[in-house]
C-alpha cells in the first residue's frame, strides 16, 4: 500500500473533547465523577462564549437557547 495521497487526518489520538452547551456566562465544573472528577473550578466563558475546563478538557460553549444537562456542570447565574 503506497501512501502517496495521505489525507490529513486529525491528529487527535485521545478522546475527543466533549462540548457542553450552557446558557450562563459562568459555569462551575467538577468533572463527571469517578476517574474524571476534579476539584470544582469556576470558568468564565468571556466574550467569545467558549472556555475549556483545564481539568477534564470539556469545552463549554454559550448557547442562547438551551443548555445541555451535563453531569458535574453547574451554571452560575449571577447578577440578574
Ligand atoms: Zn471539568
Amino acid at each position: 500500500m503506497a501512501r502517496k495521497s495521505d489525507t490529513p487526518a486529525p491528529a487527535a489520538p485521545g478522546p475527543e473533547p466533549e462540548v457542553v452547551r450552557v446558557h450562563a456566562h459562568r459555569v462551575a465544573c467538577d468533572g463527571v465523577g469517578g476517574a474524571l472528577g476534579h476539584p470544582r473550578v469556576y470558568l468564565d466563558l468571556g466574550v467569545d462564549g467558549t472556555v475549556d475546563c483545564p481539568y477534564c478538557d470539556r469545552r463549554f460553549v454559550l448557547d442562547g437557547g438551551h443548555g445541555d444537562d451535563a453531569p458535574g456542570v453547574y451554571e452560575v447565574s449571577g447578577g440578574h
